[in-house]
Formats: C-alpha cells, sequence, structure tokens
C-alpha cells in the first residue's frame, strides 16, 4: 500500500455522492511528536477532507494514510490519558453484567493497547487476547501477563485465533472502528471469531457529539469514520451481524457504546437502537444541514481566535499552548496557531521534550508555566479544562491567564 491515497466511494455503502463537510488541507499525523534527535526526519502533510455521503449518511474522511505508518511504531498508552483507566474498569464491570458470558470464555479486545480493558477482563475470571499492531505496547501488555498479539485485526487473524484458541464469548473494539480504513475485512473476522451467543462491543466517537459540540480536534487522519447510527444499521445487517443495544458515552467529547450479535442471535433488540436512530432522523442528520451549520461554527471560532492571539502578540504578550496531542494538533491546524506559540505544555512524559509534529513548536513539562511565565496560556485540551486548570490555579492566580478556543474564545481568568 503506497503512503497515502484518497478514497473516491463511501466507507460503509460504496456509493460516490459524496458531499464535503470540512477541507483542512495539509495536516501532518497528530501523534508524530518528534524528539530532538528526530528533528531532521522528514514529516509528511496530506489532505484531510471530511466528507458526508448522501447515500448511508457516514460522515468520513476520504484521506487515507498507510496504517502501517501510523500504528507500527505507536507508542500512546491508553492508561496515560485523564479518567481512562476507571473508566476500563466500569467497562469491564459493565461488561460481565450485560453479557453475562461463560465463565473463564474467551474475550478479545481488538487495538487492545497496553491491556487497560483486558486487566479488568481478566479480574474476572475470563480468558483475554489482545491484538494490537503497536509492537512496543503489545510486547508491555504480554510481559504484564496480558498475552497480546502485535497484528492488525482482520478475517486471517480471526481464523488463527479461532483455531488456536476457539470461539471468542466477547469481542470488544474501543476507539478502533473509527481508525480502520476496511471495515468489511474487520465484520468478516468478528463474524468467523464470535461463538453464536457471542457479542461484539465497540465504542466509538458519535458524530451527532462531535458535531454538535463542535469538537473539530476529533477531525484527524487516524479517524477515518464519524459513526452514527443510521448508516451503522445496513452497514451490519450486510455483514451478517445486527445492532442489539446502544447506549450514549461521555468518552472523548461524546461517544456510543453498541453491541451487536449475529444476525437471528439469541439476544433480544434493545429500543434504544431505534430510539437514537429516530434521533438521528429528527435532528436532520440524513442530510447535509447540520454539517453546513457546524462549518460555519467552526469558521467562526477560528476567526474570533485568530483576532484575539493577532492582538495580544501586537502587544508584545508571549503566548503558550496546553497539549501536546493528536487533537492539539489539529486544532494548530485548522486555526493556523503556530505563528502564535512559543511552546506547549503538556503532562504526559512521553510528551515533554519532543517538539509538534512537522512545525517544532517544542513540548514542555506544565511544571515549567511557573519559570516562563507566559502571558497567556491557550487551552488547546479543552475537554479537561477543569483538571487543568485547577492543577494551575497558581499560574493564574499569579498573574497568569488562560484562553480556551473551544467552545466558545474566552480568556478565562
Ligand atoms: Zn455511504
Amino acid at each position: 500500500m503506497k503512503e497515502f491515497f484518497k478514497r473516491e466511494d463511501c466507507r460503509l455503502c460504496g456509493s460516490r455522492n459524496m458531499a464535503v463537510v470540512l477541507d483542512m488541507e495539509a495536516v501532518p499525523l497528530g501523534d508524530d511528536f518528534v524528539t530532538r534527535e528526530q528533528l531532521d526526519r522528514p514529516q509528511g502533510e496530506y489532505p484531510l477532507e471530511i466528507n458526508f455521503c448522501n447515500d448511508c449518511g457516514l460522515l468520513q474522511s476520504t484521506s487515507v494514510i498507510n496504517p502501517d505508518i501510523i500504528y507500527s511504531n505507536y507508542l500512546y498508552e491508553t492508561s496515560s490519558s485523564l479518567g481512562l483507566v476507571r473508566h476500563f474498569e466500569d467497562y469491564a464491570a459493565y461488561l460481565m453484567d450485560k453479557v453475562r458470558p461463560p465463565k473463564g470464555a474467551l474475550t478479545v479486545d481488538i487495538g487492545s493497547n497496553v491491556g487497560a480493558l483486558l486487566k479488568g477482563m481478566q479480574a474476572h475470571g475470563m480468558t483475554v487476547l489482545g491484538i494490537d499492531p503497536a509492537r512496543a505496547l503489545a510486547r508491555k501488555a504480554t510481559e504484564a501477563g496480558l498475552e497480546t498479539w502485535a497484528a492488525f485485526f482482520n478475517r486471517e487473524v480471526a481464523g488463527r485465533i479461532r483455531s488456536e484458541k476457539g470461539s471468542a464469548a466477547i469481542i470488544t473494539a474501543n476507539n478502533v472502528m473509527a481508525n480502520i480504513d476496511d471495515l468489511t475485512d474487520i465484520m468478516d473476522g468478528i463474524l468467523e471469531l464470535l461463538s453464536d451467543d457471542g457479542v461484539f462491543v465497540f465504542e466509538t466517537g458519535y458524530m451527532v457529539d462531535t458535531v454538535q459540540n463542535g469538537v473539530i480536534d476529533n477531525f484527524t487522519h487516524e479517524h477515518l469514520c464519524y459513526f452514527s447510527i443510521l448508516p451503522l444499521l445496513s452497514f451490519f445487517d450486510g455483514h451478517g451481524l445486527e445492532l442489539i443495544d446502544v447506549k450514549r458515552v461521555p468518552t472523548k467529547g461524546g461517544s456510543i457504546r453498541g453491541m451487536v450479535q449475529k444476525k437471528g442471535g439469541p439476544r433480544p433488540v434493545s429500543s434504544n437502537v431505534s430510539g437514537l436512530a429516530t434521533l438521528e432522523r429528527e435532528l436532520g442528520f440524513e442530510g447535509m444541514a447540520p454539517f453546513t451549520v457546524f462549518a460555519r461554527y467552526a469558521e467562526s471560532v477560528k476567526t474570533e481566535l485568530v483576532d484575539m492571539l493577532t492582538r495580544l502578540k501586537a502587544q508584545g504578550k508571549s503566548i503558550a499552548g496546553y497539549g501536546a496531542s493528536i487533537g492539539s494538533t489539529s486544532l494548530i491546524y485548522y486555526f493556523g496557531l503556530e505563528p502564535f506559540l512559543d511552546r506547549l505544555y503538556d503532562d504526559n512524559p512521553v510528551k515533554i521534550g519532543t517538539y509538534s509534529p512537522v512545525q517544532h513548536i517544542p513540548v514542555h513539562d506544565s511544571a515549567e508555566i511557573y519559570e516562563h511565565r507566559p502571558d497567556y496560556v491557550l487551552n488547546l485540551a479543552w475537554r479537561y479544562a477543569g483538571p487543568i486548570y485547577r492543577r494551575h490555579a497558581r499560574y493564574v492566580a499569579e498573574g497568569g491567564h488562560f484562553i480556551s478556543c473551544l467552545p466558545t474564545v474566552e480568556v478565562s481568568a
């Protein structure tokens, strides 16, 4: 596969009847922060175009980067993200309660990272197996007693799991489905691996939340799909599967947790499924209207933010950013923030001392705010504003100012 290609057809239904919602032109891989030694390494910028399928209603990126480039050397550990450890413990408890799998049965997690969910499932006595293409993470999980294969899940891998370990009572995929270009191969694998009364449970960003809450930082090269229920219903149906339950969860700015069984399986279909489908129709998500509103909103935030930062710079103020992540890269590129930011702050040890993708804005430990004393810190990690502002109350007390960019542009202190 080439480094990059542009899709012309819808990833779920194959239609070519697509309309552009957001065009981000040239954006690098959002998580490709480099060390000082890697500063000379060439990094690509690729067009990022978000399209709406007029036939099935899927919002999606038509720009596809070879997954080997993104994931094989991936370093981001799920457990380092604020609030996610507790999330996975709760998730394991939810699965056990909701699915009631046979004692000790096999549960497979696709995109298992360092095994946060597997650890929870193991604690409930389940046999666990992780599948993750990031070699370093897979090794780390396996060493911690959570067997993980360094691979991309597909039909071939599913067949190998089945012949070595039998069928799976539970297959999970959290924040994975949106990152896969060939979803048919994954669905075929799930159909192959799942036991007849087993379930596939996935969590993925919910398009309605992304659009309604203006989560512009969700638009990255890693996210290929922005799922909603309506396009998924017919997609699963076409692959021998059926959606039997769905609920909205607050993860990552608004997500859905869906439960799927083999078509005609033993579990009843919850009214939650038709409920959410109805809501999407009522909100007009079968057509372009909500996306037009969203695009206008994103444009107005951009204008307001750039005007404010331009004014501050003209007054000689120093400005830093808070957040060195895949999402912050998106915001820096979409808003065009590079000329304004002297540096970025972050709390993730993996990111501290690195430089942002392509633009090489240096990343510092947030503790250094008190040495540098920037006049303003633009919070790019806006969904974590609460904990960040609490942690750095002293910065504000000593005369510093945080600027929020989303959902609205304001100087918060
Ligand atoms: Zn479609």
